[in-house]
């Protein structure tokens, strides 16, 4: 890949200044895919003169401009899609099938979401008393995304930052620079003005931070860690801007008796192992009614079981490695952690599976019998494993299910639509999903307490990036 050594900025592909270097991994079989520069504070400094000199212009486009471009992008993000699948594959595991139909397609899902809001939201407001209400971009944006759903992330922020008027400057995951440097291309060849956006490659304590502390930053929208969440926030402080954040999750399943155990077990086990478990709103609980509990136990046995690993590079519904060495020692310290707490294993357990000794592989793993003050119920694990939890009645799911920091997702199975939508109404989470109702591209993401502030996709996804200016007018 020609530019993964390069920066995108004011609309070029530039060498960095810094020559601290990253070799890229591919976790499958820990082959060297290629290297990155980390950028430092002078690279980050010129990508953000140039947003700052491009936010002048680019402010002041009209929607119509601004719609045009990104149908450009539409179409460019629909004839790359198998090419950005294939890298995504290779940078993070993510088996082809998958990639394609989930990873990738994000960018497609998420621009046709953002088309439609931009379209109908209305930019000049008459109010009631008379005054006038306008929607104005906030100004230069840094964006800094993970590497778990990496082209998810980074379109989930760039695009309602262009939708918006905004300039910005993305520092991707260091994890996952191929995706990256692919979509830089495609906003290149859409035909955005030069220095209306720009990509760097770097670390988060040097290049993340000196964006959040930026003076010539107005908003920073950040998805990752609630740890690295913080640490943006309060480097953002000083310079007063907007922070806007999707962080960590560890959302509860609850399973009432009353469901279809046999075809809900099995959906809530697919989205928990889904993407290696690499998802940050997993259904990593499963709060399980205990007249059910035996059975559920059962079922979850046999579909864990079942679970293959394979090579990313193959079609099928296999799961893939972790991202990192780093993420495989946190997962092996987690099912270390719920062995010595006392949960008992169901399902898989320490170590890679036969036969996958070279890459970042683990083995789906289920524990049972654990309770919700355990350090598995309540820690993110980022990996393939769940945790199951037994309950006696509604009141009692409800606050398992609440009692975490976190409140991104949640999940309810009932045969009950009533029963439901009561327990939907009292769970502190920003999306709740009933009997495997997916999330939709165009609806709001994003999560309570501490799975961040703010929310992306859809019409709210733009108003994030938006000022309101109130104009009076004599009576
Ligand atoms: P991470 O916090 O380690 O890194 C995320 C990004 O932040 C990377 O680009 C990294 O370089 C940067 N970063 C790290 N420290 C920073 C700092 N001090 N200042 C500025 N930037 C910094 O997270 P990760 O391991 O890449 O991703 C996994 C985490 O992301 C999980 O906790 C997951 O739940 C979360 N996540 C949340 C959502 C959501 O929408 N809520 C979506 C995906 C992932």
């Amino acid at each position: 890949m020609m530019n993964l050594g390069k920066f995108y900025i004011n609309g070029e592909w530039v060498t960095p200044i810094s020559s601290n270097s990253m070799r890229i991994i591919n976790p499958a079989d820990e082959s060297e895919i290629g290297t990155i520069i980390l950028a430092n504070k002078a690279d980050v400094d010129l990508a953000v003169m140039a947003a700052n000199t491009a936010f002048l212009s680019y402010s002041r486009t009209s929607k119509q401009e601004r719609l045009g471009m990104l149908e450009a992008l539409l179409a460019l993000s629909k004839k790359k899609l198998p090419d950005l699948a294939k890298v995504i594959s290779i940078e993070m595991g993510a088996p082809m099938t998958m990639s394609l139909e989930l990873q990738a397609d994000a960018a497609i899902g998420h621009l046709e979401g953002y088309i439609y809001a931009l379209k109908n939201q209305t930019e000049s407001e008459k109010l009631s008393n008379g005054d006038k209400q306008l929607r104005e971009p906030v100004g230069v944006c840094g964006l800094i995304t993970p590497w778990n759903w990496p082209i998810n992330q980074i379109t989930l922020k760039v695009l309602p930052a262009l939708a918006a008027g905004c300039t910005c400057v993305l520092k991707p995951s260091e994890f996952t620079p191929l995706s990256s440097v692919m979509y830089s291309e495609m906003i290149h060849e859409a035909g955005f003005p030069a220095g209306v956006y720009n990509m760097i490659q770097g670390d988060g304590p040097l290049a993340g931070a000196t964006l959040s502390k930026h003076p010539d930053i107005a908003m920073m929208s950040f998805t990752g860690s609630t740890r690295a969440g913080s640490a943006v926030s309060k480097d953002s402080a000083d310079t007063i801007k907007r922070v806007a954040l999707e962080l960590g999750g560890k959302s509860p399943n609850i399973v009432f008796a009353d469901c279809n155990l046999e075809e809900r077990i099995a959906g809530s086990i697919e989205e928990c192992f889904i993407n290696t478990g690499q998802s940050c709103d997993a259904p990593t609980r499963l709060v399980v009614e205990r007249s059910c509990y035996d059975e559920v136990l059962e079922i979850a046995k046999r579909i864990g079981e079942s679970i293959k690993v394979g090579d990313p590079a193959l079609e099928g519904t296999h799961l893939g490695p972790l991202v990192s060495d780093i993420q495989y020692e946190r997962v092996q310290a987690m099912i270390k952690k719920g062995i010595s707490e006392g949960a008992r294993l169901l399902v898989g357990g320490l170590g890679k599976p036969d036969g996958f000794d070279k890459g970042f592989w683990v083995r789906p793993t289920i524990f049972a019998d654990a309770h919700n003050k355990m350090t598995i119920a309540q820690q993110e694990i980022f990996g393939p494993v769940l945790t199951i939890i037994p309950f006696d009645n509604e009141e009692e799911a409800i606050e398992i299910a609440n009692d975490t920091p976190y409140g991104l997702a949640a999940y309810v199975q009932s045969g009950d639509l009533d029963r439901a939508d009561r327990v939907a109404s009292r769970l502190r989470a920003g999306m709740v999903h009933i009997n495997g109702g997916e999330f939709n591209y165009g609806s709001p993401f994003g999560g309570y307490k501490q799975s961040g502030n703010g929310r992306e996709g859809g019409v709210i996804g733009i108003e994030d990036f938006q000022e309101i200016k109130t104009v009076h007018y004599p009576e």
